[in-house]
């Protein structure tokens, strides 16, 4: 007996945020600026950012089971918490390597639907019609934290085999099996754009633009650390009573302190 899929069925499942508090807040921080691995990263940002994926509750364990385009696509939403709809974006120019500025929509960035039968993609193999799930965010997981991996389609054919024996099969399957699981697996999947068209204003050339949103879109641990410690200092508050606030609160808090402390003449500032 097959085991049955872990990716989620809906490819591209409509996020329900949490409110956003100091906790949440650096919980992204830190996750955006760690050096894990990006799976595991943008596993942690969607649990700490998300209430639910659709119908089904968001936790980490469920973030991993987003599809892998699913997570990108989430992953360019959760940074609207954090930026405006249209803002500018620095790309570099492929052709003559400046860097040039363009003006985009995260939530503009193509994407393609998944295919029939997802999450499931059915494939004749040398031993046999096999099952397999589209890759999700665990899987992604699991092969960043590989070593010395030969060939990524066997890595993904045992670890998407949806057959009890799926590990010892993915040794056994030849190369022509890897090929056509792997154009089975691509054709179910969703597919997430990473990179936008653009016209370099320099030399004109058409350019890719590459937009990570991991890499420019997250707030640093910098801001929330500053607030807690200013408010800490003013109202003796513990940080976990800080970074329950509402990150607009809690600002607000922080604003009205320095505002005071602005003031204040310098002769009293020294003093206290
Ligand atoms: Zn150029």
């Amino acid at each position: 007996m097959d085991r049955a899929p872990e990716t989620l069925a809906r490819a591209y499942p409509p996020a329900r945020y949490r409110a956003l508090d100091g906790h949440a807040e650096l919980a992204v921080a830190e996750a955006a600026g760690s050096a894990g691995s990006r799976p595991a990263r943008v596993t942690t940002i969607l649990a700490a950012l998300c209430a639910g994926f659709g119908e089904v509750s968001a936790d980490r364990g469920t973030a991993r089971r987003v599809s892998a385009a699913g997570r990108e696509w989430l992953l360019q939403r959760a940074a609207l918490r954090f930026r405006g709809q249209w803002d500018w974006y620095e790309a570099p120019c492929d052709a003559c390597g400046a860097r040039f500025d363009l003006r985009l929509s995260l939530t503009d960035i193509p994407h393609v639907d998944a295919g029939p039968g997802f999450p499931v993609a059915e494939v004749s193999t040398s031993l046999g019609r096999r099952r397999f799930e589209a890759p999700n965010g665990g899987h992604e997981e699991a092969l960043a934290g590989m070593r010395d991996v030969e060939d990524p389609r066997r890595v993904f054919a045992a670890l998407c085999g949806l057959s009890e024996a799926a590990e010892a099969e993915a040794i056994r399957f030849d190369l022509h099996d890897l090929a056509r699981i792997d154009a089975a697996l691509e054709a179910v999947s969703p597919d997430v754009a990473d990179s936008v068209d653009a016209v370099c204003p320099y030399c004109g050339s058409a350019s890719k633009a590459r937009i990570d949103p991991l890499t420019f879109a997250f707030p640093g641990v910098e801001t929330p650390l500053r607030e807690v410690h200013l408010i800490a200092s003013a109202y003796r508050w513990t940080e976990p009573e800080i970074l329950d606030l509402p990150v607009a609160r809690r600002r607000a808090y922080a604003e009205l302190i320095r505002a005071e402390r602005g003031r204040l003449p310098s002769r009293v500032r020294r003093a206290s």
